[in-house]
């Protein structure tokens, strides 16, 4: 738990020298410059580690590197949504969660679901209208909001929405998974807790899930240990390997997708076979509502060539998904809107990939 000793946060430079040195194994002669995979249930007895569910080296090599980007003590867990289930294992029987409207959806359907079996309440707020977060706060317990959500790609005033979720004693959990501590550091701001899903961006191969917590306050880290520990959420070895290798490129990554992510806004902005652009000037997802409604969006994630046709984001690949597609997204979001994840290509293919079809299209 000592890994918000290097404090990383705001200064992209120096969180690339933290993500490429931070988490690696004793400097010895002849010891692999890399973290070894510990593929281990159990451990000597008598030493740090004891058994795997309680934690483990590769969980913590992981914990290091996060935690120290968000300037806190962090805890992974085996995804994005298992991270946020031990959030919502904080709240007392009866207890009342408020949640931004347009947050993740699996959060939401996850608590409707605990609502459903009598163990909790949920109210929605729209985030970005500070009235209903004040109103939704009285007697809660748990306010849950995302720096940008998505797909619709809204930014709330976090620091007001905290402001006013602690004048109310309402614990503030902020799912950064979007933004990133590249540009929204939301303990900064006084969050009690940030959440990731290192899945998307921090990983950023599309090749595990995993998630994280974390928080400045030990106590509050403890009691997410402890769910951690008994719930049994935990990543395994191997996973944990892969997203540590992963983050040591995350900011360069990232960078890229976002500079490529904010050109790509531009152009499709002033594009006829296009209704409706949303993007917050950071992160590397472009949600688009198409002119030509329905068979537009699907057209545009059939027919382009470099963006491939699959849910998800972060990655180094680019994706395009039409949301509606999948039974459990909002109704709140249009039919014809389609989310893109820009990844590392070059800017150019990816926008003569698409401009092609969008020119089809009028
Ligand atoms: C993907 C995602 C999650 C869930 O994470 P998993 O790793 O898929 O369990 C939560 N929040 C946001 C914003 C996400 O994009």
């Amino acid at each position: 738990m000592d890994s918000a000793s290097v404090d990383a946060s705001r200064d992209a430079e120096r969180m690339n020298t933290f993500l490429v040195h931070a988490g690696r194994g004793p400097q010895e002669p002849g010891q692999s410059l890399n973290p070894v995979i510990a593929p281990a249930s159990t451990f000597h007895a008598g030493g740090q580690w004891n058994y795997a569910r309680f934690g483990s080296p590769g969980a913590e090599q992981v914990e290091e590197l996060i935690g120290g980007i968000e300037g806190g003590s962090a805890l992974v867990f085996a995804s994005g949504m298992a991270a946020a289930s031990a959030v919502l294992d904080l709240i007392p029987a009866g207890g009342t969660i408020v949640i931004a409207s347009g947050a993740y959806n699996g959060v939401t359907a996850r608590a409707r679901q605990l609502s459903d079996l009598g163990r909790l309440h949920v109210r929605e707020v729209d985030s970005t209208k500070l009235s209903e977060v004040e109103h939704g706060c009285i007697g809660a317990d748990v306010l849950w909001l995302e720096s940008i959500t998505n797909p619709m790609l809204h930014v709330p005033n976090l620091s007001r929405c905290i402001e006013i979720a602690h004048a109310h004693q309402v614990l503030t959990v902020v799912d950064n998974t979007l933004a990133t501590p590249l540009n929204v550091q939301p303990l900064g701001m006084g969050a009690d807790i940030v959440m990731h899903s290192i899945t998307k961006s921090l990983a950023g191969h599309s090749d595990l899930l995993m998630g994280a917590l974390v928080t400045t306050q030990s106590s509050l880290w403890e009691r997410l240990l402890g769910i951690r520990t008994l719930a049994g959420a935990t990543a395994s070895a191997f996973d944990c390997y892969l997203a540590s290798r992963g983050m040591r490129t995350f900011v360069l990554r990232f960078t890229r997708m976002q500079e490529s992510a904010r050109t790509l806004a531009g152009h499709l902005a002033g594009h006829a076979a296009i209704r409706a652009v949303h993007y917050p000037d950071m992160g590397s997802v472009v949600s688009i509502e198409m002119a030509g409604g329905v068979s537009a969006a699907e057209a545009v994630c059939k027919r382009t060539r470099l963006w491939i046709a699959a849910t998800s984001l972060g990655g180094v690949e680019s994706l395009a998904e039409r949301r509606r597609q999948s039974p459990i997204e909002s109704p709140t979001v249009p039919e014809d809107l389609v989310r893109l994840s820009v990844g590392i290509e070059s800017v150019a293919d990816l926008w003569a990939d698409i401009q092609t079809v969008l020119d089809d299209l009028t």
